[in-house]
């Protein structure tokens, strides 16, 4: 049985008050089975050591949207995967769509930064997706198995990927209100858990949590978590309300 797994990906949102509100109403405040459901938040990186303070809640993981892919060092305005060590963060985003189109962060990046996050045992919730033009000129399948092979090629160990949960965000859902249906996220993520059994291995395939992100809502999550190959969600938009609480009861009430 995978775990399922819940992000809430703050990006660049909140004043310091808007997060004490978020962290005492609602993630403290968050009930669910940690042996079935794993949350972790993703506030913005400025505020990690105050969110760390305000957390009560021992079940939450608090993590970082990004990292940089160097170590300490003459890097100006980069965070180290050293510095979330050094915090006890153990969870960082990679890749999210935004870092690769308004960033440049292209595949090769991506790679590195989860190889190095791996290599000082910081988990990564690795986000691959494909953009509109991309879905609508039928590469959708081509784009994943790029961005996923780029990963798997600078991964010594197939255990690695225990400490990876794939989220795979369509471009053109995020943000847009346009959630995928139910159907086209377990298309995608029956070939994800396909390609990572033939590239991999099978066992590896089996374990692996892919979460879809793109739009979701306490509205469009309970049939969307029924699919047999969607083991949670990483939630944008949704993850600064109160709703946040119902998406979270949805998934850890799943069967
Ligand atoms: C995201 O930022 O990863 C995301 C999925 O955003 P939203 O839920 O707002 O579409």
């Amino acid at each position: 049985m995978r775990k399922y797994f819940v992000g809430g990906n703050w990006k660049s949102n909140n004043t310091m008050a808007d997060t004490h509100t978020l962290i005492g109403k609602t993630i403290n405040a968050l009930n669910f089975g940690p042996e079935k459901t794993e949350v972790a938040i993703f506030p913005s990186t400025i505020q990690l050591t105050e969110v760390q303070k305000q957390l009560t809640n021992k079940n939450v993981y608090v993590g970082c949207q990004n990292i940089s892919k160097y170590g300490f060092g003459a890097y100006t305005g980069e965070t180290s995967v050293l510095h979330l060590k050094d915090l006890g963060i153990n969870w960082t985003l990679v890749g999210h769509s935004e870092r690769r189109s308004l960033f440049a962060e292209n595949n090769a990046i991506v790679a590195e930064k989860t190889k190095f996050a791996l290599d000082n045992k910081v988990n990564v919730v690795l986000c691959i997706g494909e953009t509109l033009q991309e879905r609508e000129s039928d590469q959708t399948l081509n784009v994943i198995q790029q961005q996923l092979g780029h990963v798997k090629d600078v991964l010594a160990a197939k255990d690695s990927w225990s400490n990876i949960v794939i989220a795979y965000e369509p471009v053109w859902a995020i943000g847009t209100g346009k959630v995928a249906t139910p159907q086209q996220a377990q298309d995608v993520h029956a070939f994800i858990r396909k390609w990572m059994a033939e590239h991999v291995a099978k066992e590896v395939a089996e374990a692996v949590r892919i979460i879809y992100g793109g739009s979701v809502t306490e509205k469009n999550c309970q049939e969307l978590i029924t699919q047999t190959d969607i083991d949670g969600f990483l939630v944008g938009g949704a993850s600064l309300k109160p709703g946040f609480t119902d998406i979270v009861n949805a998934v850890n009430q799943a069967q």
